[in-house]
């Protein structure tokens, strides 16, 4: 089944104070929607993003103004900056130079020699990674001659073809993705690139689309990938605000068990035997422990005739009942609360759980 185990025999790859790659955890990345040179603006939603669990944060270098933006936007953020430039030169030095953490370029794309030299030569002084960004819809044309249309060998192709003149100049510090809006393409190209080379690999599928839609089909591409034990990073690209994407992207590590430090939510589907408000009581606690670093799985159950039992390993967990619910931990009845008190009291529980998670 877990025929690639790629993930853990990637090379590490310091990324400010993060490494991606070896034996580290999946880093959680997104992209900032703002113009770059709006600074207040752009600041304030990475603190947004932060506050999420967003790991990693990439900015859009589209001209000058924004690229003279980045030392400005580092001195204001904890978390490192990722650069993203496309072909011109001037910005990724100007983005190294303000201190970006790794710049997202193309080195196939920057044009002379000289060129890719003095970008290299400047990421190698300070020690910043340079991510190659491989996207189906933007194969070199050479490429798609040879193959006909955006195929995973031809991306894996096209991702060699920059590694190769980065490695030419002894510059090693890459990371790679390789993204396609075609959730089979993106796996067949993720599978192959695992096979290919062993720099981290940065995950996604581009223009998965709005939240609901880009949700469902990200989880389906980047759970196969994920499941093989491939990725080192994911970003969730969504048609939506980008807190969004990093809400998914820790759903979607927690459901691999590769989040180590956020709480899960456990709730029953409903039926006809319900005996609370399940739906609000769920989305409550929901959001209650998305603020929880600390591995506990939380139930919530709308009866107890099968509540306690089905939810077994749950750390803790509440079945409603008209007028008395049960708390319990792991299915056994720790004792009965009030209706009225039933959250508060799971709410009481979560923390002190924490709590001694923390202070282990
Ligand atoms: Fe139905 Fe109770 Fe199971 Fe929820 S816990 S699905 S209400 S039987």
């Amino acid at each position: 089944m877990n025929e690639i185990t790629h993930r853990t025999k990637t090379r590490p790859i310091k990324v400010g104070n993060l490494t991606i790659g070896g034996n580290n955890e999946v880093i959680i990345q997104s992209m900032t929607t703002t113009k770059t040179h709006d600074v207040d603006g752009t600041v304030a939603q990475i603190k947004r993003l932060e506050e999420a669990g967003c790991q990693i944060v990439r900015v859009a270098c589209p001209d000058e103004r924004a690229a003279n933006a980045i030392p400005e936007i580092k001195k204001r953020i904890n978390i490192p900056l990722v650069v993203d430039i496309h072909f011109d030169y001037r910005l990724a030095l100007k983005a190294i130079e303000g201190g970006a953490d790794k710049i997202r370029i193309n080195p196939g794309n920057i044009g002379k020699r000289e060129k890719i030299e003095a970008v290299v030569k400047a990421a190698k002084e300070r020690g910043v990674p340079i991510r190659i960004g491989v996207n189906a819809g933007s194969l070199e044309k050479r490429i798609l001659d040879k193959y006909g249309y955006p195929t995973a060998d031809g991306m894996v192709e096209s991702a060699l073809y920059h590694i190769k003149i980065l490695e030419d100049l002894d510059f090693h510090n890459i990371i790679v993705s390789l993204k396609a809006s075609d959730v089979n393409l993106a796996i067949e190209a993720y599978e192959k690139a695992a096979r290919a080379f062993d720099y981290p690999l940065h995950l996604g599928i581009t223009e998965s689309g709005t939240l609901f839609a880009g949700t469902v089909k990200s989880a389906a591409g980047l759970g196969a990938i994920l499941s093989k034990g491939i990725g080192n990073t994911i970003r969730i690209s969504l048609s939506a605000d980008p807190v969004e994407e990093v809400k998914v992207a820790r759903e979607l590590l927690k459901a691999f068990g590769l989040a180590a430090n956020a709480a899960t939510l456990i709730s029953c589907p409903t039926c006809g035997r319900i005996e609370i408000d399940l739906i609000s009581i769920a989305n409550e606690i929901e959001e209650y422990i998305a603020k929880i670093k600390a591995p506990i799985k939380v139930a919530v159950l709308g009866c107890a005739v099968n509540g306690p039992g089905e939810a077994r390993e749950a750390d803790i967990g509440i079945a409603g009942a008209r007028g008395e619910g049960l708390l319990f931990r792991h299915g056994e009845i720790v004792r009965k609360v009030p209706e009225e008190k039933l959250v508060e009291e799971l709410k009481k529980e979560v923390d002190q759980l924490a709590e001694e998670y923390y202070q282990k």
